[in-house]
């Protein structure tokens, strides 16, 4: 982990698929997944010859909304280059990208960790085509074009980062703000957002920067902090042993949970960049900015502003809550229908992010939810019982009160009822019971577990505490 006689500098190089109907500078279908190899191409995204490039204005816009959401400056002139570099899966030998007039300059993710909510500065955001793509088998590489030329967004931001945790935090707000602006899905498991890092270490105190590493190729969130983590370890027993870090590309082996030399970088490419012959400059009309600022939805900060001053909830829970598309619409139905929003929030983070996980394509009604809440709030069952019903509900669809009907789950509040329950958790542990007469009164919890447990979790927890007491002083 970080060592306190260290600073991490750390920068994230994100790409983001745009979620246009038709690729960037043709009429292609950019939605590839499943499709056969090849079958989604056209002379311009294979780049034949003579033929030529028109903008896709959709993507453009996506790149616009997604710089006014980040308050970055728009310049109103922009351009096309061509980056030149030869590569199997670049079919036209260049891409086509934007070099020294991206559409967007600057801007800013506010990031929240533990207490603190810093702004982490962007570089840029400029368009660019995806390349095709390799599959590597014996003897020989396979490629497949259906991802060539597919809208690409690149979000370089300042080394500002100074954690895993802070790059982490990062990302994930990054990917509800391009959710929250319906531009792209940004499922890192999908290729939909691709992030490399650079990382590198300085003496605490020290403002020169040290000399970076980039980690290449990491495609989920857990990658990426793992990845960091392995680099400033890796980087502190160097320059501990007073060995001079390398200057390079690596990449993360994720099963063995290493970063490995690629190549070393002398300096930077030369990519021969170029103005795009076959493109016009594109010059971003003031009126047309203004009717897409009139688009922008309410993003990520927005909510959770609102989340802590209209439901007073902790900055903890709106900031997890708002940057979570899928659990904030599940949070506000449900508090709508008239839950508590503390308790909506409890549970939405905990048992309904689990369900949530593990089954797919299950939904949870906004309004089973709140019965359920009002289920325990009314004393019809207990927190155990609850927990036990909400799976139910979410497979079948069926409401809290029948699910609780139908597994008998109904709390027993009865003393009378639970009374066998308790002398049958009495006898069967006389070792609780004797630690309880010593003095140790806190194994009656493992015996009102007991009890519970027996009930399978429908006794009333105050009513058997009550019970166990007196039946242990004897009275
Ligand atoms: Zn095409």
């Amino acid at each position: 982990m970080t060592d306190s006689r260290y600073e991490a500098v750390i920068g994230l190089e994100c790409h983001v698929q745009l979620a246009t109907k038709s690729k960037m500078f043709c009429g292609c279908a950019s939605d590839y997944a499943g499709a056969a190899p090849n079958t989604r191409v056209c002379p311009i995204c294979l780049g034949m010859p003579g033929v030529l490039p028109v903008i896709n204005k959709t993507a453009v816009e996506y790149t616009l909304l997604t710089g006014l959401a980040l308050q970055a400056e728009i310049p109103e002139a922009t351009k096309f280059d061509r980056k030149n570099y030869p590569y199997p899966d670049l079919v036209k030998g260049y891409q086509i990208s934007q070099y020294d007039l991206p559409l967007v300059k600057g801007g800013f993710v506010e990031i929240t960790t533990g207490q603190a909510t810093r702004q982490i500065p962007l570089e840029r955001v400029h368009l660019e085509e995806d390349t095709g793509k390799l599959t590597h088998i014996q003897g020989g590489s396979l490629v497949d074009f259906n991802r060539s030329g597919v809208p690409l967004m690149e979000m370089v931001s300042q080394p500002e980062l100074h954690t895993p945790a802070e790059a982490r935090a990062y990302l994930i707000k990054l990917r509800a703000i391009l959710r929250a602006l319906e531009v792209s899905d940004a499922d890192m498991e999908k290729g939909q957002l691709r992030c490399d890092v650079n990382v590198s270490l300085r003496p605490a105190g020290e403002t020169r920067l040290g000399t970076k590493v980039e980690v290449k190729n990491l495609n989920s969130f857990r990658s990426v902090q793992r990845a960091l983590d392995f680099e400033i370890a890796r980087q502190t027993k160097a320059l501990d042993a007073g060995e001079p870090i390398v200057q390079e590309t690596r990449g993360w082996v994720d099963d063995r949970g290493i970063t490995v030399s690629q190549r070393s970088k002398e300096q930077a490419h030369d990519y021969r960049y170029f103005p795009e012959p076959d493109l016009p400059p594109l010059f971003v009309d003031r009126a047309w900015l203004a009717r897409l600022q009139q688009r922008l939805p309410e993003l990520p900060d927005a909510r959770r502003t609102r989340y802590m001053e209209s439901f007073a909830l902790g900055a903890y829970d709106a900031d997890a809550l708002s940057t979570d598309q899928w659990a904030a619409h599940l949070f506000e139905a449900t508090v709508a229908v008239g839950a508590d929003p503390k308790k909506v929030a409890n549970w939405v983070q905990n048992d309904v992010a689990r369900l949530r996980g593990e089954s797919d394509g299950h939904v949870l009604e906004p309004r089973h939810l709140a019965e359920l809440i009002r289920l325990v709030d009314d004393g019809v069952i207990g927190i155990s019982a609850a927990r036990q019903v909400l799976p139910r509900v979410f497979e079948s669809g069926k409401a809290p009160h029948a699910v609780v009907d139908e597994l008998g789950l109904a709390q027993i509040s009865d003393s009378s009822a639970l009374e066998a329950a308790v002398r049958g958790a009495l006898e069967a542990n006389p070792a609780a019971v004797a630690d309880y007469k010593s003095g140790k009164l806190t194994a009656i919890n493992y015996l009102k577990g007991q009890v519970m447990r027996s009930t399978r979790g429908t006794a009333n927890q105050a009513v058997v505490e009550d019970l166990l007491k007196r039946v242990l002083s004897g009275s």
